[in-house]
């Protein structure tokens, strides 16, 4: 057995009775990431020294038992979450030679565990894109068929775990970005509640709407890592301390949003896939499906492509080639200024900055972005409307405990099917933007593959703070 393919539950239960070291699952690891890293790209950094010298302490641990849930586990982390005395580009070259002084607190609660940090995987530039292909250090390969794309942002991420690379790896999600490549890579993926897990120390993009979470090869694994990183932190005054919402009652009353099985550019296999999952799902006893309607869901997409690069064109204004990163390079005052954000960042983050600084001009604010944070209240009072009780006051409310809903309209793309097509682009996050634009945790699982061998995700919606539940159905999944 290659021990990089096991679980996080697998690797702790072998370190423990001593089956194996932590110094030979990471070998095992950076191994796969050597013969792995030219093609397929999932990483941008690899700490390989420091990396087998945490595995050396993480033995000692176990040796003297002081074992925990990730102690001697190597996992990766998105390029765009800061990582102390690493590297940590974003997947920007304005962060080229940008060594993080501090870290994020979801970080370092894996790694007070133990847990082994292998490197930092490849992302699109500060989390914008939806293919891996807007990271200014090449696209990240799909390991099921290498002429297709990961999937993005977190397209790195979700592509260690799933070449096995690593046992797991941690994402960042503002409108799909770990949900969308654990589709497209077969891994699972969550998103949490906004405020679940501290965003201190990731590199912001939409600070309304970022997260962090999890990507992992089971469910267990996911919830594993998820309780490991949530709680309320002082350094992130929008976190929440939280309790567990399990269902309590007899049956997950499950609700299937017409909307989202209609949208533009929905693959047919696709689609027969998530609903021969769902049909299956029904015949258990403990699982009652609904259909539902959430008819905003259209108006998700211009909302999220209109509140994100306004928060975006705020908060890239940091990175402005003077305070981090690659000043030493440019010689003159202009050079710095001009150059490093013209030569530092791709495509996608300057057209964001453009679209978000025009939207919150004068003269504009009220048309653009004030109409898409009205927008926004409906699309959340959508999903409220269908998870209020019937009985309560909330008119039309249906009582669904989740919702289940294909992750992508359509499997993996081609590398370079969609680059230069903007709009296209943006279509793909279609049924992971409502989401995200409503605060709302979600969680991508496996689902099947397509005949071509790529493979399909199922996402599961839930209520805010109930992230209990969604694991509870997919785990039946
Ligand atoms: N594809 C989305 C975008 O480009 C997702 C971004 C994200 O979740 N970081 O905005």
């Amino acid at each position: 057995m290659e021990l990089n393919r096991l679980t996080i539950i697998e690797c702790h239960d072998g370190l423990k009775k001593g089956d194996f070291t932590s110094v030979e699952l990471t070998q095992a690891c950076l191994d796969r990431i050597k013969k792995r890293n030219k093609k397929i790209n999932a990483f941008i950094s690899v700490f390989e020294k420091e990396a087998l010298e945490e595995a050396k302490k993480a033995d000692e641990m176990i040796a003297t038992d002081r074992q925990q849930e990730l102690t001697g586990i190597p996992f990766a982390v998105k390029d765009a979450i800061n990582t102390i005395d690493r590297r940590s580009t974003g997947g920007g070259k304005i962060l080229d030679n940008y060594i993080s002084p501090y870290e994020a607190t979801v970080i370092t609660k894996i790694r007070e565990q133990g847990a082994v940090l292998i490197g930092k995987n490849n992302c699109d530039a500060f989390g914008h894109g939806a293919s891996n292909e807007q990271s200014m250090y090449g696209p990240v390969r799909n390991p099921h068929d290498e002429k297709h794309v990961s999937g993005g942002s977190s397209g790195g991420s979700a592509v260690s775990v799933a070449d096995h690379q690593c046992i797991f790896s941690i994402g960042e999600d503002t409108g799909g970005s770990i949900r969308q490549p654990a589709s497209f890579c077969g891994v699972v993926g969550l998103r949490p509640s906004y405020g679940r897990n501290s965003r201190y120390g990731i590199m912001p993009m939409a600070s309304s709407l970022d997260t962090v979470g999890p990507l992992t090869k089971t469910v267990e694994d996911c919830a594993i890592v998820q309780k490991i990183i949530e709680g309320r932190d002082k350094k992130d005054a929008t976190t929440v301390e939280t309790q567990d919402i399990a269902s309590s009652k007899k049956k997950l009353r499950v609700g299937v949003p017409k909307e989202y099985f209609n949208v533009e550019g929905m693959d047919e296999e696709v689609k027969k896939i998530i609903e021969g999952k769902i049909q299956k799902l029904g015949k258990n006893k403990k699982i009652e499906i609904m259909p539902v309607s959430l008819p905003m869901t259209k108006y998700a997409i211009p909302v999220y492509y209109l509140v994100v690069p306004s928060e975006d064109s705020s908060n890239m204004g940091r990175l402005d080639g003077v305070r981090y990163g690659v000043q030493a390079k440019h010689k003159t005052l202009y050079d710095l200024y001009a150059k490093s954000r013209a030569e530092g960042f791709p495509e996608e983050v300057k057209r964001r900055i453009m679209i978000g600084t025009y939207a919150l001009s004068a003269g504009y604010y009220d048309a653009y972005y004030k109409k898409a944070q009205k927008v926004r209240t409906l699309i959340r009072q959508d999903f409220e409307r269908v998870f209020s009780d019937p009985d309560g006051s909330a008119s039309g409310g249906v009582g669904v405990d989740l919702l289940v809903t294909p992750t992508s309209p359509f499997p993996a793309f081609k590398v370079g099917e969609k680059k230069d097509d903007i709009l296209a682009m943006y279509l793909a996050d279609v049924l992971v933007a409502p989401a995200a634009v409503a605060g709302l945790p979600a969680i991508s699982v496996p689902a099947g593959k397509t005949k071509k061998g790529l493979p399909v995700g199922l996402q599961i919606i839930g209520n805010r703070l109930e992230e209990e539940k969604i694991f509870q159905l997919a785990d039946f999944i």
